[in-house]
């Protein structure tokens, strides 16, 4: 009979499978499963083929499951949602008692609280775990992002403290959240700046080449150079790089032939320093942002960031312009000024819509001169 492993994947597109391997290539042994049994196989070749890693395929989750040492803990890579339950009901019967189940994928965090409690009545524990990197940190080094049951994370926290992006001087990306859904919330953050920031970098592209007229060489020239800089990070690297790359099916480069529909799968710094897609030099300002004053209720505040602002907030408005001038739509670059010069406001027109709807609703409505809730009959004064 084969020894027990000491963890077990279930899902093996891009995430499971590049993940599993990381883990095997750390030297722990680890069961692998997918509903469809191709990928198993696949995987398991994989490991052959990448230095014998210990990789452990199974066509069937009983004898999955059972292949794995008590207390035993399970990752699942599937998509989001309904196939998370479906994942847990095939694997859970199998489980017992003070068994582990970690959900990597992009689930929204209420579920995972649902789940959470559900796996509780039955003695088994649950995690949801952020996984940032895409493919290559999945493979070489993640972003993870553990929340939920604490001593489900102290079962697999040497795995993930090996398996993890390492940067140097801040150690392996990797903290535990907190409770719940606490993982699955921050990995939603992080997406939402990972769109963020790759928003922002498309409509400065859009700019500089209807605006600017820049050819292709001259943007992937433009990116390198920032990437020499402030701005280093792994999303100007890759658009440096995307820029440069010539269309093997046709003419001229191909991301002028890739369709402009932008697609997406299911769905605080630094653990974000390696691995994710988020990495860039740039946080560890904001990290230290957070260090001097970690009650900071806005970046915009910290005296660093404000200077800094004020300083570039006229060349910020000049694009903007330009942009709106030219009818090139730029709604990050635009809706962020909105929102800066919302924020830097002692007074919004938020008082008339307030009054407004204390006239047609008798809403109430509070003073900024006494405390308390108001409420006039307008129209009769009207
Ligand atoms: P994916 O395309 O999101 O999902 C494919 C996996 O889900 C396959 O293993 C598939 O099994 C399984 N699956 C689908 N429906 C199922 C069902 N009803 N029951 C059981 N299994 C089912 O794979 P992925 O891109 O590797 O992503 C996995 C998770 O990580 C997702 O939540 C994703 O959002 C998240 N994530 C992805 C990335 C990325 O860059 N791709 C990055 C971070 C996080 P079959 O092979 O049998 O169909």
């Amino acid at each position: 009979m084969a020894p027990l492993t000491r963890i077990g994947l279930a899902g093996l597109a891009v995430m499971g499978q590049n993940l599993a391997l990381n883990i095997a290539e750390k030297g722990f042994h680890i069961s692998v499963y997918n509903r469809t049994t191709l990928k198993v196989d696949e995987t398991v070749e994989r490991a052959k083929q990448e230095g014998d890693l210990p990789l452990y395929g199974f066509h069937d989750p009983e004898s999955f499951v059972k292949s794995i040492q008590k207390p035993r803990v399970i990752i699942m890579l599937v998509k989001a949602g309904a196939p998370v339950d479906q994942t847990i009901k095939t694997l859970s019967i199998y489980m017992e008692k003070g068994d582990c189940i970690i959900d990597g994928g992009n689930e929204w965090y209420e579920n995972t609280e649902r789940r959470e409690k559900a796996m509780a009545e039955l003695g088994l524990l649950y995690l949801g775990m952020g996984v940032s990197g895409g493919e290559d940190g999945a493979r070489h080094g993640p972003s993870l992002m553990p929340g939920g049951s604490f001593k489900a994370y102290k079962h697999i926290e040497d795995i993930l403290l090996t398996v993890a992006a390492q940067v140097p001087d801040s150690g392996p990306c990797v903290t535990y959240i907190g409770k719940g859904g606490s993982g699955n919330f921050v990995k939603m953050v992080h997406n939402g700046i990972e769109y963020g920031d790759m928003q922002l970098i498309a409509e400065a592209c859009d700019v500089l080449k209807s605006v600017g007229k820049l050819t292709n060489e001259e943007l992937c020239q433009v990116f390198s150079e920032w990437n020499k800089g402030e701005l280093l990070s792994f999303l100007i690297e890759i658009t440096a790089d995307i820029f440069g790359i010539k269309d093997d099916k046709g003419e001229g480069y191909l991301v002028d032939k890739v369709l402009d529909k932008t697609g997406m799968k299911g769905t605080v710094p630094g653990i974000w320093k390696g691995g994710c897609i988020i990495r860039a030099v740039f946080l560890d300002r904001i990290k230290k942002a957070y260090d001097r004053n970690p009650n900071l209720p806005n970046l915009l505040v910290d005296p660093e960031f404000a200077i800094e602002i004020i300083e570039r907030q006229s060349a910020w408005r000049r694009v903007v312009s330009t942009a709106i001038n030219s009818g090139i739509s730029t709604p990050g670059m635009t809706s962020s000024l909105a929102y800066f010069d919302t924020y830097r406001r002692s007074k919004l027109p938020a008082n008339l819509v307030q009054a407004q709807r204390d006239y047609f609703g008798a809403h109430t409505y509070e003073r900024d001169d006494m405390d308390g809730s108001f409420h006039t009959e307008w129209f009769k004064i009207a």
